[in-house]
């Protein structure tokens, strides 16, 4: 949905790069809006609307800061991990800190997602302190201005703080629940697809509780300002329960392809090609043939290296007669070899961290079979159209 729309870098902290996404500016302008308009005129009532505009743009680039704060909150425990942090996107629902990998434990995972709303609510109880201490001095006109805005900003923050807290997964709380579940059953995909049926719950439960909201103020039951708080609700209810579609979807595909070794999808008429082969035979004799995207490359019954079609698509035609394929393939090494017994999804692990679209299935020295990131997507299909 929204999230197709562009997003731009700001600037980095703890060496993440913090992204912000054009949804962002529509919240942006709302809160300023709405403060400019309604809730500082009525709480501070004798100041020029330019003041107005300007306390609101404040108010609002201070929100930013603390979801800001609540994202690295999480990112900083995860880098404590070693989990690397691609980037922090803040966007119309608030923030996310994309991380490249699970947490290794249910302590780990329990200690990133309990740190963002523990900032969040610190954060807010800080402010709110602050307005406690500064409320008997707030004759002085300025001050009465930071009381009015702390005073926002603690309840804003400590709202972000709970409303993260709620035990659906993908929200912090879900993923604490995640934590606990998967520390108690020691099996993290049920773990996640438990807190995801937990997240659909809540979603649900949103759209429902806006949708009467709405229903009711039409109909003159609850005020009519409640309406737009209701619709709000459903949209944040709708999002939550796609997240947690998406994310039970992803931890079955997981499962499955944690229990699956590679042995049950890989190639095993595999065909090699000599490494002394020209470019331009392997093309006539192997290429266009068998239709295959690569081939393992052998020496002496060896295997030396791997070579694709991209590989001599880099070289130029005039040279193929004379460049050999092993001048031109990918050496092979450590990170070009799997076991027959290697679960799936850790063969596929590798191939993303390895940079390989395909890998070479070995056993006791000799080529057993070929794997490829596509067959393991159609395999996925064929699971998924059997399961239904
Ligand atoms: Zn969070």
């Amino acid at each position: 949905m929204a999230m197709r729309l562009p997003s731009w870098q700001i600037g980095y902290a703890l060496g993440i790069p913090i992204r912000v996404h054009a949804s962002w500016f529509l919240v942006f302008f709302l809160v300023t809006w709405t403060l400019a308009t309604g809730y500082l005129p009525d709480s501070l009532p004798g100041l020029s609307p330019g003041r107005y505009w300007a306390m609101g743009g404040m108010a609002a680039v201070l929100l930013f800061l603390s979801v800001l704060l609540h994202e690295l909150g999480h990112s900083y425990v995860a880098l404590r991990y070693s989990i690397p942090i691609d980037r922090i996107t803040l966007f119309i629902f608030g923030g996310v800190a994309h991380m490249r990998k699970e947490a290794p434990t249910p302590r780990a995972e329990f200690l990133i997602a309990a740190a963002g709303p523990a900032v969040s609510v610190l954060l807010g109880a800080a402010c709110l302190g602050f307005v406690e201490l500064a409320e008997p001095m707030q004759q002085q006109r300025g001050l009465r201005g930071l009381v009015i805005l702390s005073a926002l900003l603690g309840a804003v923050n400590v709202q972000l703080g709970l409303f993260n807290l709620i035990p659906g997964f993908p929200l912090d709380g879900g993923r604490v629940l995640r934590a606990g579940l998967w520390a108690w059953g020691k099996d993290f995909y049920r773990a996640t697809k438990q807190a995801s049926i937990v997240g659909l719950g809540f979603g649900a439960g949103f759209v429902l509780l806006g949708v009467m909201m709405v229903v009711g103020s039409a109909m003159g039951g609850i005020p009519v300002s409640m309406a737009s708080t209701g619709s709000w609700i459903v949209l944040i209810g709708a999002f939550l329960f796609a997240a947690a579609l998406a994310s039970r979807r992803q931890a079955a595909m997981r499962q499955t392809l944690a229990a699956v070794p590679l042995r049950n999808l890989m190639v095993t008429t595999v065909v090699t090609i000599p490494a002394q082969c020209t470019l331009e035979e392997a093309v006539n004799r192997y290429f266009q043939p068998y239709g295959y995207g690569g081939f393992p490359v052998l020496d002496d019954e060896r295997l030396v290296g791997l070579i694709t079609v991209h590989d001599i698509q880099a070289v130029s035609p005039a040279a193929w007669p004379w460049r050999q394929v092993g001048q031109v393939m990918r050496q092979a090494g450590p990170s070009l070899i799997v076991e027959p017994d290697t679960p799936v999804i850790q063969v596929m692990e590798h191939m993303v961290r390895e940079g390989w679209d395909r890998l070479v299935v070995m056993q006791d020295g000799k080529v057993v079979g070929l794997v490829t990131h596509s067959a393991i997507v159609h395999f996925l299909q064929l699971r998924q159209a059997t399961s239904r």
